[in-house]
């Protein structure tokens, strides 16, 4: 069971709205938010010392309240955000030789395993280790450490996108191209990955960050595209036969601007698929979609990261629409089936915790938990209109922990790589009829001929037998 419930921590003011026109907002968060780029350390030079905190750059997030000493009081900025929520994301300078806590004043803003940390301007990070407290972290500088930088997460900015792309810039298979401009200008990136155009058996759409500040989904997306472009088989099958669409970061205002951008007023861009789009780049993925897939891909994948305490990967797949049974959400259930019986990550994805959540969600008639419902969508929690995909599967990966399994960069990518290893198999029936591409994504065991797959399911027992391409090898798949 995962946990969905938020109390307040002892000590801690409760979550509190700082919206536009609060007349809370003083003068050092009006100049954060007319020069979000600009250079404003002087004011927060704490006395007799050189410890400056800065948030000018891509994804910088913080109000400085005061220093006192080795104390540091802040919270994170909400700007448009309704309600509470968690993102903020800071640089420390001229702290070296000392040991500073952190005191988020507002609300609890820190995870389970402490905030991300990174020593290299921002480039990898860590967690800097189990938290004490939800509200407050402390760290030691080294003599070396002119700049840490600390976020909520472990920060995924547009910079980053572009060196993963450079990686990969070589591959023909993979073309970048712009789905249109935010409102600020940027231009969105659309990838192509696979195989363009009606040749295509299959399309599949990914798309990340929705809601800004869900950075740990770009690393999963990352592991879902490596796959695409890797030399294997699934690679090979997924180039052959998918034509992929990838918008990486739909809300890249946000992202870059160090938004929430979850729960936005007047809503946010997950929940702008109904009527006309107020998001010039969810307009334009709502075209794109028209004209490439009619509106309705094979498969629609959108990654995000939950609530601040979710310990579980779960996916909003199996909440079926008012007036439906569980049946409607048979081609997502089996998807998810697919992807629990062939993931080979440390991060597991277990189908019960979806079944529980949908559960839980038909329970309640209106939901405030997670990535809730809105009034007014057809199926609760899934992209309403032209979002809808034949599978549809957003998926809600913690920031820090599933179960005991941290996220990381790397356990995050391999979660995407599952992903990409259950489009295969599904796509080719492994679990229903079966056939001999999509075998050919299970490899064989190293020591024998078969290779088993065991799929726990409440209400069938099976047992299949099947070949894999190449000669003399098998697999057996159970379902139990
Ligand atoms: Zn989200």
């Amino acid at each position: 069971m995962f946990r969905l419930d938020l109390p307040t921590p002892k000590g801690s003011i409760p979550p509190r709205t700082l919206g536009r026109d609060d007349e809370d907002v003083d003068m050092r968060v009006v100049v954060s938010r007319v020069m979000p780029f600009a250079l404003f350390l002087a004011p927060w030079i704490a006395p007799g010392a050189e410890v400056r905190i800065a948030s000018d750059f891509p994804g910088g997030n913080i109000v400085i309240e005061r220093i006192e000493g080795d104390d540091v009081f802040v919270h994170q900025d909400l700007r448009d955000t309704k309600g509470d929520w968690f993102y903020w994301y800071f640089a420390v300078r001229g702290a070296q030789g000392r040991e500073l806590t952190f005191h988020f004043t507002r609300s609890r803003a820190i995870g389970p395993l402490g905030p991300g940390v990174s020593r290299d301007g921002g480039r990898s990070w860590a967690w800097l280790g189990r938290r004490g407290s939800p509200t407050s972290f402390t760290c030691g500088f080294g003599s070396d450490d002119t700049e840490v930088r600390f976020s909520f997460g472990m920060p995924y900015q547009h910079a980053d996108l572009m060196r993963f792309l450079e990686r990969h810039a070589k591959k023909p298979c993979l073309k970048r191209e712009v789905l249109g401009k935010t409102r600020k200008g940027r231009p969105v990136d659309l990838l192509r990955i696979g195989r363009p155009g009606a040749r295509a058996k299959h399309k599949v759409l990914v798309t990340a960050r929705h809601h800004a500040c869900e950075m740990m989904a770009s690393y999963v997306a990352e592991g879902l595209i490596d796959a695409f472009l890797e030399d294997s088989e699934t690679g090979r099958w997924l180039r052959e036969h998918v034509d992929c669409a990838v918008v990486p970061m739909v809300d890249l205002d946000g992202v870059e601007d160090g938004d929430q951008g979850k729960n936005r007023q007047p809503h946010d861009h997950k929940a702008d698929y109904r009527g006309t789009s107020i998001y010039p780049e969810v307009a334009a993925l709502r075209k794109f979609l028209a004209e490439w897939a009619g509106g309705r891909p094979d498969v629609d994948i959108d990654l995000h990261n939950p609530g601040i305490n979710h310990d579980r990967i779960y996916t909003h797949a199996l909440r079926a629409a008012v007036g439906e049974g569980p049946e409607s959400r048979a081609p997502e259930r089996k998807f998810l089936e697919t992807l629990e019986a062939v993931q080979r990550g440390p991060m597991k994805f277990r189908l019960q915790d979806s079944v529980d959540f949908a559960a839980r969600m038909a329970a309640k008639s209106k939901t405030a938990e997670g990535e809730g419902a809105t009034p007014g969508d057809k199926v609760p929690g899934t992209m309403a209109g032209s979002r809808d995909g034949e599978v549809n599967a957003g998926f809600e990966i913690p920031y820090a922990l599933v179960g005991d399994v941290p996220v990381t960069p790397d356990s995050a990518r391999a979660f995407g790589h599952d992903i990409a290893r259950a489009l295969v198999v599904s796509a080719n029936g492994i679990l229903g009829d079966l056939p001999e591409a999509g075998a050919s994504a299970l490899h064989p065991s190293p020591t024998g001929q078969a290779e088993e797959i065991a799929v726990s399911h409440p209400t069938a027992t099976r047992r299949e037998r099947f070949a894999l391409p190449k000669a003399g090898h098998t697999a057996r798949v159970i379902i139990e």
